[in-house]
């Protein structure tokens, strides 16, 4: 019998909001396809069309709304253009991490809600002389989070 027979939660990480997604879409044409008929006597899947992108459409979304307004392109070698958009997307969004933003000034609900926190709201533990507990912020919107654990 193992000594630690009780399984607990422990990747906190994942259960916080990932601060950007990026929302897409894709219009594919479904072109037919010819081919010769299968042998009849085994089964087969006979393709009939494929799906070809002409289109799609994304929006970059964070915590605080839009980062900014859709992007809709519509023509020749549309994954490609797909993929080169989001390396761009990516290159924005990684600008913004370089730049963590300070904390705001806690309101007065926050600054109470902090100053009675006896536990972690992210593991829940509770606080003690060694694990005392410190403001966790957002650091893409300076917004207060809760009231965490200092480690
Ligand atoms: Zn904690």
């Amino acid at each position: 019998m193992p000594e630690d027979k009780w399984l607990s939660f422990k990747n906190i990480k994942h259960t916080m909001r990932v601060p950007y997604v990026i929302y897409a879409d894709f219009e594919c044409l479904t072109v037919p396809v010819y081919s010769c008929h299968p042998n009849s006597d085994k089964s087969y899947t006979e393709a009939y069309q494929k799906h070809e992108p002409i289109s799609f459409s994304y929006y970059v979304a964070s915590a605080t709304g839009f980062l900014k307004a859709p992007f809709v392109y519509r023509g020749p070698n549309a994954p490609q253009v797909f993929m080169e958009r989001m390396k761009i997307e990516a290159k924005t969004i990684q600008e913004l991490y370089k730049n963590p933003l300070l904390m705001d000034p806690l309101t007065n609900d926050e600054q109470k809600a902090f100053q009675q926190a006896n536990h972690c709201y992210l593991c829940q533990q509770v606080f003690t002389k060694e694990n005392y507990k410190v403001r966790d912020h957002d650091h893409q919107t300076g917004k207060f989070r809760g009231t965490a654990c200092n480690t």
